[in-house]
């Protein structure tokens, strides 16, 4: 099949049997998009934190060594990033964690074959896997996860006249894809508290980013280690279908071409925080601005600017990216994780709580 070709079977299929859960169609879109691209390359469709500077990859690296050292220099502990794009985030987190004497192993959950080769050739010696399930469980985890969540597929419930159902990808007239509820009652679904709504109203929920942080929780909790996750999404629950399609660096309809753009949806980190508490876990969220600046961020801008003078407007630039509350500094948020027995991450509200209660 050619690569545009996605959109003709998502036809077909849905003439022959009916319309798609949004899950399948965001998630089928993506694995075909990842798998036949970089995304993030010279011509690419989006820009990353870690793509904008040096400097982001270093914080992130700093604060996992600053995790570690504080629960004692554990021997063995690996590191994991999820979805690692071009390998620019492990590459510089690796660099400022050995600075600190931290040199861990390197496991990439990637499912992408066109990244795995890029991630590959920059980070000799990393191993691959296709999940969580395949990585070390003997030995401490130090992970790392930058606009990985929103990737994956959402399911959305949508209110009707008829009650709560699924939200779905069908075809109208003119053959051209479009939103339609499923045809099933999908009420006992909704919590009690949200079912009363008016019609049109739309609940959006991540299954895969819940399994994969109780899963995670379920490890940290038997190996130790810590975990930093970063993207694009709310620290508040709220209702309402984030859905949104990116392609050349502009917003584009969700429906303009299933496998040639990247489908993403905002992350509900309340929702995750509270299932890795669940899990006997300790999280905490707060901005990427506020973590990055109380990482110390200003002073590695002025330092890297001192050294290299004829790049300070870029410094300069790329920080005010990074942090300010108009650009990703308010829009991105952070989420820290870490085994009950082991420190609480720097740059978080309740990691800070904790040390001036003692
Ligand atoms: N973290 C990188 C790249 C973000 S793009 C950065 O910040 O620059 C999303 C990444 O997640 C890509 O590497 C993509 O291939 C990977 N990915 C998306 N969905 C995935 C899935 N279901 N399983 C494994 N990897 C996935």
């Amino acid at each position: 099949m050619s690569e545009t070709g996605l959109a003709d079977s998502f036809r077909r299929l849905i003439a022959q049997h009916g319309p798609l859960p949004v899950s399948r169609y965001m998630g089928e879109s993506n694995a075909r998009y990842y798998t036949t691209r970089d995304p993030l390359g010279a011509a690419g469709d989006f820009t990353t934190a870690p793509e904008i500077s040096q400097m982001f990859g270093e914080m992130a690296g700093l604060w996992l060594a600053d995790i570690w050292a504080r629960a004692g220099r554990p021997a063995g502990a690996i590191y994991v990033e999820l979805g690692p794009g071009r390998g620019t985030l492990a590459k510089d987190a690796l660099r400022a964690m050995a600075s600190q004497g931290l040199r861990p192993e390197v496991h990439l959950v990637e499912g992408s074959e066109v990244l795995r080769r890029i991630q590959g050739g920059v980070l000799s010696g990393a191993r691959f896997h296709d999940t969580l399930d395949t990585l070390p469980d003997d030995r401490p985890i130090l992970l790392l996860a930058n606009e990985f969540l929103d990737a994956l597929p959402v399911r959305q419930l949508v209110m009707t006249e008829k009650g709560w159902r699924e939200r779905m990808v069908g075809l109208d007239d003119n053959g051209a894809f479009a939103f339609v509820a499923g045809p099933s009652p999908m009420d006992q679904a909704v919590p009690e508290a949200q079912r009363a709504a008016t019609p049109g109203t739309v609940i959006e929920t991540c299954p895969a980013a819940a399994t994969l942080i109780e899963a995670l929780a379920r490890r940290l909790d038997v190996q130790g280690g810590a975990a930093l996750f970063i993207d694009y999404g709310h620290l508040a629950p709220r209702s309402g279908s984030t859905l949104q399609a990116v392609r050349a660096q502009e917003k584009v309809d969700v429906f303009a071409a299933p496998g040639e753009m990247d489908l993403t949806a905002h992350v509900d980190f309340a929702t995750l925080d509270a299932i890795a508490r669940r899990e006997g876990v300790a999280s905490s969220l707060t901005t990427q601005g506020a973590w990055l600046t109380a990482m110390g961020i200003g002073l590695r801008a002025q330092a890297l600017a001192k050294a290299t003078p004829d790049r300070a407007d870029e410094l300069a630039q790329a920080y005010d990216r990074l942090v300010q509350p108009g650009e990703m500094g308010e829009l991105f948020k952070a989420m820290a994780l870490s085994a009950r027995d082991w420190p609480r991450g720097a740059g978080f509200p309740e990691g800070e709580r904790r040390r001036s209660e003692k």
